[in-house]
């Protein structure tokens, strides 16, 4: 289902640099190594989070907006979840996914929950892709052979 190269070369980079023991064996100490970094990365990211928090406190814009923006604490955050993005692309690949393809199963679990909730007047939700391969129907039914292939 992915149609971005970059996505998979990221993937396929990530495979062919990763050095852990385990690597790419696909067995449960890899899961647990990959599981454990995510968790890890996770926390950096929330530590990271907490740090500018514990300065700004949670109500301060300004002192929050100096913080982010003035001395690198959004490069810090970006920095983490880079990390985090590392993590969660290996467990992708590990599952015998990618991050696009994860993007887009999301999204068409969160759009028919959304419908069935009926938040949205009739039609104004729309199916958010335009690729023409990425259609409501098609993501529909790729998602469906796979729940059949897995019964
Ligand atoms: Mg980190």
């Amino acid at each position: 289902m992915t149609i971005s190269r970059t996505t998979e070369e990221y993937q396929r980079f990530l495979n062919d640099t990763s050095w852990y023991t385990h690597t790419n064996e696909h067995n449960a100490p890899e899961l647990m190594y990959l599981t454990l970094g995510l968790a890890g990365e996770s926390g950096e990211f929330a530590d990271a989070v907490k740090k500018i928090i514990r300065v700004s406190g949670t109500n301060d814009d300004e002192s929050f907006k100096a913080l982010l923006l003035e001395k690198g604490g959004e490069e810090k955050l970006l920095e983490e979840l880079g990390d985090v993005l590392w993590y969660l692309t290996k467990l992708a690949d590990f599952l015998g996914t990618s991050t696009e393809d994860l993007m887009v199963e999301n999204t068409y679990k969160l759009y028919n929950r959304l419908n069935d909730r009926n938040q949205f007047p009739e039609g104004t939700l729309k199916w958010p892709f335009t690729n023409p391969f990425l259609t409501y129907d098609k993501v529909k039914e790729k998602l469906d052979v796979c729940v059949d292939e897995k019964v």
